[in-house]
């Protein structure tokens, strides 16, 4: 398969738990039955994409046990080329997740193999877009972005979390995705984030949570709202808009048009539980 979208990120195993509160220092509570989930950044951007059609290959790092077979797995049954996933001797990453009552999750993150993956591992052969998200080794990503830029591929780096990014990445990043938070740490506190283009990126986008979001561009600034709906689970949700605004631009349509349509893809994956089931395919999009 040829890809069109190639994701680089973080693959994970989300051990979610519900718990009436969170332990203190010392003591033990009791929780639900463990939910297994796949997750991680890299691979919720690419299951997003590829369930409204995109030809997606991930290029992530899993360890040989049985959690990296079942994301692996996972993958493929989205239809993901696996082909550049590496195995390598770590762990698979473990996100542990406990969600309260009050609506806040805390999350543990062990990034294991994700923080092996290293610049020799990417190869880029082709491809509309590149998309990468910060979970794994900064080096890593800039390498990526190289590559993909000598080849004339679209680059888009949603700086999650937040990292400092070489000028030469910056400057070919179109766009830059970003929410309020990362904004900030890229801009400074309390800087407009209208300014992200003085960074040097070709484009911009910062995600305004059920606000949706500015599109920043050398020539104005759009805002796009989010549809109105009943929110029950945002994890992922900056995940499923990043992998719609690729699988949009890898068919060669404008940034607004694209982001236009993945506030609408976002806004669907917050009405349903958890990051990657809860991402809709096209004909699940609201018209
Ligand atoms: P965030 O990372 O919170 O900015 O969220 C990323 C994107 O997900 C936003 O730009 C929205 O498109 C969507 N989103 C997040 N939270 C909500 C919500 N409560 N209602 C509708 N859309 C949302």
């Amino acid at each position: 398969m040829r890809a069109d979208v190639v994701v680089v990120g973080s693959a994970n195993a989300d051990l979610v738990v519900s718990v009436a509160r969170r332990p203190g220092p010392g003591e033990t509570v009791l929780g639900s039955d463990t939910e297994v989930l796949p997750g991680g950044k890299g691979a919720n951007t690419a299951v997003a994409a590829a369930k409204l059609g995109a030809r997606v290959s991930l290029l992530a790092a899993v360890g040989h046990d049985s959690y990296g077979r079942m994301l692996v797995d996972s993958l493929e049954s989205a239809g993901i080329d696996t082909a550049s996933i590496r195995h390598l001797e770590r762990p698979t990453g473990v996100a542990y997740i406990f969600l309260t009552p009050d609506g806040e999750n805390s999350i543990l993150v062990s990034p294991g193999a994700n923080s092996a993956l290293s610049p020799a591992d990417v190869r880029i052969a082709g491809g509309k877009v590149l998309v990468a998200s910060l979970e794994v080794p900064l080096p890593t990503i800039e390498h990526a972005v190289a590559l993909a830029a000598e080849q004339g591929i679209r680059v888009v780096v949603n700086v999650s979390p937040p990292a400092e990014l070489s000028p030469q990445t910056l400057a070919v990043l179109d766009p830059v995705v970003v929410n309020e938070h990362e904004a900030a740490e890229l801009l400074g506190p309390d800087s407009d984030p209208r300014r992200l283009l003085d960074l040097g990126p070709r484009s911009a986008v910062v995600t305004l949570g059920a606000r949706g979001v500015l599109v920043i561009e050398p020539d104005g600034v759009q805002e796009i709202p989010s549809p109105q709906v009943a929110a029950v689970d945002t994890t992922g949700a900056g995940d499923a808009f990043t992998g719609a605004l690729a699988a949009r631009l890898a068919e060669g349509v404008d940034l607004a048009t694209a982001a236009r349509f993945a506030v609408r893809v976002a806004a669907v994956s917050v009405t349903r539980r958890g990051a990657q089931p809860s991402y809709p395919t096209a004909d699940e999009i609201p018209g």
